[in-house]
């Protein structure tokens, strides 16, 4: 599993060149474990781009508001979100973290999701300050464990350990840390949620060069990817080293 994120980047005429650059380059077997996250704007575009093409890409958004009164301006729903294309939501991502977003609020958008039959890269991870304490077990505990509070239905949840100091930075865990936490998060949720099968994700940094050391971890599943994701022949390189 590869998910694009495209965060608050891109144009019109990146995201026509980017859909064109994927679908010549890639066959279906290889678009059909990418899941593409353009910002909410460009979803519809992105959406007619896929179909038009017949791409075996999944659309995904970068984000849900759970709020069941429609009176919000600006407010983007699960129905609405559906209603493009979407397959998936990134929910709890740490920039969104950072700007208030509460595991509580996590914890409803996941709800509302799986309301609206959306699939949902749920995002964790810990930061520097954290990481260096060795808090990190504890952060992802809370983080899980407050995010899936209620939630039964968790196999239409991928997870995405994100830590954020390696996000944007170009630095990565080492392969035995990163593996440590993956195997940490699998491990809670097979023991607290029994789930026997977690797809667990890597995000943080990841590129054409990195890659191939990353994907030596056999323990994870897939990798959600930011900035080198916006550049199509960057993101095609980590598809072509990643998919066998
Ligand atoms: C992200 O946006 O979640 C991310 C992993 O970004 P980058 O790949 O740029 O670190």
């Amino acid at each position: 599993m590869l998910v694009a994120n495209w965060k608050m980047n891109g144009s019109k005429s990146l995201l026509l060149e980017w859909i064109e650059v994927i679908g010549s380059s890639l066959s279906g077997d290889e678009e059909q474990d990418l899941i593409f996250c353009p910002p909410a704007c460009y979803l519809s575009i992105a959406s007619d781009l896929i179909n038009k093409r017949n791409l075996n890409i999944k659309l995904g958004a970068q984000d849900i508001d759970p709020n069941l009164e429609t009176s919000l301006t600006g407010g983007i729903n699960g129905s609405m979100l559906r209603d493009l294309g979407c397959k998936y939501v990134i929910i709890g991502h740490s920039e969104n973290r950072a700007n208030g977003e509460s595991n509580s609020l996590v914890n409803k958008k996941i709800k509302s999701s799986i309301k609206n039959g959306l699939k949902i890269i749920f995002c964790i991870g810990e930061t520097f300050s954290q990481r260096k304490k060795r808090l990190t077990h504890k952060i992802l505990t809370n983080q899980i464990t407050k995010g899936l509070i209620g939630i039964k239905k968790l196999n239409n949840v991928l997870f995405a350990y994100e830590p954020i100091w390696s996000i944007g930075t170009g630095v990565i865990p080492k392969n035995v840390d990163l593996e440590k936490n993956i195997i940490f998060i699998k491990n809670k949720l097979r023991n607290n949620f029994r789930l026997k099968n977690a797809k667990v994700l890597y995000g943080g940094s990841v590129n054409p060069k990195n890659i191939t050391i990353l994907k030596k971890i056999n323990t994870i599943d897939g990798f959600l990817i930011g900035g080198a994701s916006q550049d199509s022949k960057k993101f095609i390189d980590i598809v072509k080293k990643t998919v066998i």
